[in-house]
């Protein structure tokens, strides 16, 4: 088990319902380090870019649409495992399928309105974090004065 970073975003749907501090809360109480953290409004080709594995699928639109009716907050977070246990925190895509205890297990129903963002792959997961925060200087690093109150 390594330490990663992972991309995370809480979409306009939990933005609006006000679940920001309940998802920063989970991952801050899990244990991970919060290194970014941008509310932005990035519009169409913004959020054409971050999706564009999945440009094909029939949901393609309806997915940029409902991403782009609100403002949303990207995160960074950083420790062990980062991207695959930050997923677990999420939940399954689909809310239905997702367990109670999870984040889209607690707080939603609908797939296309399924309140949050997870990196999939560590490749990813980087990729994201570049378009989100920039390839240079958009993440912040702790080592310098870490572990000082903790
Ligand atoms: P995840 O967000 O869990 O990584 P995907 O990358 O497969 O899931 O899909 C991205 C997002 O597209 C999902 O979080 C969800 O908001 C939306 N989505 C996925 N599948 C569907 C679907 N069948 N119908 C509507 N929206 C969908
Ligand atoms: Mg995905």
């Amino acid at each position: 088990m390594s330490t990663e970073q992972t991309y995370i975003m809480v979409k306009p749907d939990g933005v609006q319902r006000g679940l920001v501090g309940e998802i920063i809360g989970r991952f801050e109480k899990r244990g991970y380090k919060l290194v970014g953290l941008k509310m932005c409004a990035p519009g169409q080709q913004h959020l054409e870019q971050h999706y564009e594995d999945l440009k094909e699928k029939s949901f393609f639109p309806g997915l940029i649409k409902y991403m782009n009716s609100g403002p949303v907050v990207g995160m960074v977070w950083e420790g062990l495992d980062a991207v695959k246990t930050g997923r677990s925190i999420l939940g399954a895509t689909n809310p239905l399928q997702s367990a109670p205890g999870t984040i889209r297990g607690d707080f939603a129903l609908a797939v296309g309105r399924n309140v949050c963002h997870g990196s999939d792959t560590v490749e990813n997961a980087q990729k994201e974090i570049d378009l989100w925060f920039g390839k240079e200087g958009g993440v912040t690093k702790w080592a310098h004065h870490s572990d000082a109150w903790v």
